[in-house]
């Protein structure tokens, strides 16, 4: 097993970004995180290679202390971020360009991923017709399935299956013109072309396509001009039998505030949805995913990680590439026990506590966690107090003595007039009743009440 020093950065990396893909906006992501590669890393420093000064520069100023601070949540150690310029022959960045103008200004077209392939993907009943489709997409280019509209929650595989037919068709050659890009990048793309008076141009590369793949096409509830354009591109591409694929989130009558006859072109060809994978898929997935990734993870582990994450392949992933790097930063084995300790447990919410009642208390009534410790015999914290102190019987197991001790050191006795005094007011008038009970399912929607469930 390898130690702290030579753990694989690609793993720590790995696991920053699937935390990182929940903070940061997904076309932000795009625009400063997607091309970061990671280039090493000592125990301490994580060196990542981006393509420009630019790049270097956003992720500095916007996303260094983000970075570091998920690394220290997910490896429960500090790390620091070493951005570095790394030139590997794309093209350099037009220097005329000043940093916030290049933040707005996307990159031509998308790249593949070379990692999204059909030989990397798994198929199970969840996503057999959507897997096939695609497959049969890469043959008939433009002549079957037009469009192949894939949807599906968020992490099941959409983008993969997508780039998977770009990555086929341009590695069986014959020079197709492939564009792999997002709705929302095409709206920017569209925005600028209008801003810069280019639209013939932006026009034009988008009908001489052989194989337009658009992810994500529930961004364009509400963009107008977008949606517009992507309507005559559509009817140019589908009229000369070029093959369009779409993915989304929902299924085309589900498109509210995309235009009707755009929603009804997107049902013309075959629509295939993803389910999230059963047990047997999430293990299957698992295991080509550590393979892939040159790691040894016994079977053990692969059906914990398997059953305790169970709707979304992405967080699967992420546990996987946690327990990974944890495993490598510890020098240790990956266990079922030692993986039993770091793994979320999906579903599975903290233990209501006092301290978490007085908060929503607190919250609730717009003041301060002190006061409902404190003494003030204002009316609206005396209140807040009783209720808090009610609620803290009701919902937790603390006795009369121990719920004193966290409010201010409150004999018991005074505690129980508290309590009595919350459950006359419940029984007496409807208004408290109701606003009881508010605070207590806030509480239960994030917190497991003891006895409760
Ligand atoms: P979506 O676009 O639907 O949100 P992605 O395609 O980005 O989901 O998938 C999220 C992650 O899960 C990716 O890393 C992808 O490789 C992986 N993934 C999803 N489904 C599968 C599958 N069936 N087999 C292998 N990997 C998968
Ligand atoms: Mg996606």
């Amino acid at each position: 097993m390898r130690t702290v020093m030579d753990a694989n950065p690609v793993n720590i990396w790995n696991t920053i970004v699937s935390a990182l893909r929940d903070e940061v906006p997904h076309a932000s992501f795009q625009i400063w995180l997607a091309d970061v590669e990671p280039l090493s890393f000592t125990g301490e420093v994580l060196a990542i290679g981006v393509p420009d000064p630019f790049t270097k520069g956003g992720i500095e100023r916007r996303y260094r202390e983000t970075i570091e601070r998920i690394a220290a949540r997910e490896f429960d150690r500090p790390l620091s971020l070493d951005v570095r310029v790394v030139d590997d022959g794309r093209k350099p960045t037009p220097p005329q360009l000043g940093r916030e103008e290049m933040a707005s200004q996307p990159r031509d077209t998308l790249p593949l991923n070379p990692d999204y392939t059909f030989e990397s993907f798994v198929s199970g009943k969840n996503n057999q017709l959507a897997y096939a489709a695609s497959m049969a997409v890469v043959d008939t280019l433009g002549k079957a399935y037009n469009p192949l509209f894939i949807y599906g929650d968020v992490g099941l595989g959409k983008t993969h299956l997508l780039q998977a037919i770009g990555n086929r068709v341009a590695e069986e050659g014959g020079e197709k013109a492939i564009v792999y890009t997002t709705s929302e990048r095409f709206a920017i793309e569209l925005i600028n072309a209008i801003r810069t008076s280019t639209t013939a141009a932006f026009r034009a590369k988008y009908r001489k396509i052989d194989l337009l793949l658009i992810d994500d096409v529930h961004f364009l509830e509400g963009k107008e001009a977008t949606q517009e354009e992507l309507f005559h591109t559509f009817n140019e591409l589908y009229g000369r039998q070029k093959q369009i694929v779409l993915s989304s989130d929902r299924q085309p009558e589900d498109l509210s505030g995309v235009q009707e006859r755009l929603v009804s072109r997107f049902r013309w060809g075959l629509v295939a949805d993803i389910k999230p994978p059963d047990f047997e898929t999430r293990i299957a997935i698992l295991r080509k995913k550590a393979i892939n990734r040159g790691v040894e993870v016994n079977d053990d582990v692969l059906a914990l990680i398997a059953s305790r994450i169970s709707s979304n392949v992405r967080a699967l992933e992420g546990a996987l590439n946690k327990a990974i790097a944890y495993a490598e930063l510890e020098g240790v084995h990956l266990t079922p026990t030692r993986l039993e300790e770091m793994l979320p447990k999906e579903g599975q919410r903290p233990r209501l506590t006092i301290e978490h009642i007085k908060e929503e208390v607190a919250l609730r009534y717009h003041l301060k966690r002190r006061d409902l410790e404190g003494t003030s015999r204002k009316k609206e914290i005396s209140q807040a107090r009783h209720i808090a102190i009610f609620l803290s019987r009701e919902m937790t197991d603390n006795s009369f003595p121990a719920i004193g001790r966290e409010f201010g050191n409150r004999d018991h006795t005074t505690i129980m007039h508290s309590y009595m005094k919350v459950k006359t007011l419940l029984e007496e008038t409807p208004l408290v009743r109701a606003e009881i009970n508010e605070i207590k399912e806030a509480l239960a929607a994030r917190y497991a009440i003891p006895g409760l469930r």
